[in-house]
């Protein structure tokens, strides 16, 4: 899954952008899902009264209203952004609005606006490519309504499988922290793929999503098991080594 934020204040383009961009990339194949960030805090779907705030106020940590056209999963607060994006498994999705992602950022802004790069900024769009063209800050400026596959293409190119925001005392085997790790991958100083955790050669999933392993954790985990199971009758060495239990210590 790949995961890009697109960034800007109000009235700058976001959604058109976004809108543009989603069209395309379902035009080209690919499954895509999408996350708004909704500043204003006051911000609710549910409303006080309904049949859905009750079962709240009644104490029910996760409310669905289930109909014939939707299904609205309703949680309390502010969901952690990699949490929320393990509900996800399309190939794209897009961010409007999140800041908080290890991911690449499209940053938009008005005709007159001034637009807020961040180290993660590769590209910059929105209603500011209405009157600016060429390069902002040496990153290029593309119209994501009128140039669409042009954004798309570079999108493509620069996104790579969602990246995680590891705790530096987990992992910093790059030398570096993985923001960091990422900015240098769109500027093109680093490869992608020097991450360990894109060489993890231990897979952790927990009722089918994936939990990305730290160096120090999959090392430990494939000394243990391997050491262990090679005392039970029939090991024999392979190259794939899968074990699959059920916790029931609940
Ligand atoms: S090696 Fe990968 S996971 Fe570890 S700090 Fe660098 S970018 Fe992050």
């Amino acid at each position: 899954m790949r995961v890009i934020s697109i960034t800007g204040l109000s009235g700058s383009g976001k959604t058109s952008t976004i809108e543009h961009i989603i069209k395309e990339l379902i035009s080209r194949g690919y499954t895509v899902g999408s996350v708004k960030e909704i500043h204003f805090e006051a911000f609710a779907m549910d409303t006080e009264g309904k049949n859905t705030w009750r079962h709240r106020q009644a104490g029910s940590d996760t409310v669905t209203a289930r109909s014939a056209n939707e299904t609205d999963v309703l949680y309390k607060g502010h969901m952690p952004i990699y949490d929320l994006l393990a509900h996800y498994d399309q190939d794209f999705v897009l961010l409007e609005g999140v800041r908080d992602a290890v991911v690449p950022e499209i940053a938009v802004a008005s005709e007159d606006g001034k637009p807020e790069l961040s180290p993660l900024t590769f590209v910059v769009s929105g209603r500011f490519a209405n009157t600016h063209s060429g390069t902002y800050k040496g990153l290029p400026i593309i119209n994501g309504v009128t140039d669409t596959k042009k954004l798309v293409d570079l999108i493509i190119e620069k996104t790579p499988s969602l990246m995680y925001d590891v705790d530096p005392e987990c992992c910093s085997a790059c030398g570096m922290d993985c923001r960091t790790f990422l900015s240098k991958h769109l500027k093109g100083e680093i490869d992608i793929n020097t991450c360990v955790l894109k060489n993890s050669k231990v897979k952790l999933t927990i009722d089918g999503k994936n939990i990305y392993m730290v160096p120090f954790v999959e090392a430990i985990l494939k000394n243990v098991v391997t050491g262990v199971v090679k005392e039970l009758k029939g090991f024999k060495k392979g190259k794939k080594i899968s074990i699959e239990f059920v916790d029931d210590s609940e």
